[in-house]
């Protein structure tokens, strides 16, 4: 078991993004194994949940005339608009059926302002609004944290960036991640995770 000081925070392993999901990950649902493992070492554990009003403004729906993952522009700055994915209430905002959900002790949910997405677990998109996670986490004392989970080069790799900017140790465990990889944003999120001090192991 590790020191209580270091989280294993677990990003959106969530129906939607695995296989037969409204914005599925390809293989997403290999990580649900090997993360019900690493539960195991860890005594400090957060799940977090994509968690949207059907109105969302993330949601390409909710811009006439506007393609799926295609770019658009808020107030904070550049925005993909993506298919409507987890949706509060429904099976597909659901944590995946075989994902271990009882040794974490807080469930995070984020995305729930219609007007602004949250892809990071401790910022909004427009990088100030807390999702007050940092506070839970220090309040614990942790100061090292694990992130493993879904998709790698969005929610993952936004969630690293921060932790490793407010201060944390931040490894990222690629074989428990899968990404969607839009446009070579893969390569880019691991660039500036690595740029940002994260380990990528
Ligand atoms: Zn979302």
């Amino acid at each position: 078991m590790r020191d209580a000081s270091e989280a294993l925070i677990v990003i959106d392993v969530q129906n939607d993004f695995c296989p037969g999901g409204a914005l599925a990950v390809a293989e997403g649902d290999a990580v649900v194994p090997r993360i019900n493992a690493l539960m195991l070492e860890f005594a400090t554990i957060v799940l977090t949940q994509d968690w949207h009003p059907v109105t969302h403004s993330s949601f390409a729906i909710n811009h006439p005339g506007a393609e799926p993952f295609s770019l658009t522009s808020m107030p904070y700055g550049p925005q993909v608009l993506w298919p409507t994915h987890c949706v509060i209430g429904t099976t597909g905002a659901a944590f995946h059926p075989d994902l271990r959900s009882d040794p974490a002790q807080m469930i995070l949910r984020k995305g729930f302002r219609p007007r602004i997405d949250s892809y990071s677990a401790f910022f909004e998109n427009d990088r100030t609004t807390a999702t007050g996670l940092e506070g839970y986490l220090k309040s614990r004392g942790v100061k090292a944290v694990t992130l493993v989970g879904l998709a790698t080069d969005y929610c993952v790799a936004f969630s690293a960036m921060d932790a490793a900017r407010l201060g944390f140790a931040v490894t990222v465990l690629e074989d428990a991640c899968r990404a969607i990889d839009l446009n070579g944003s893969l390569a880019a999120a691991r660039q500036q995770m690595q740029a940002a001090g994260v380990e990528l192991t």
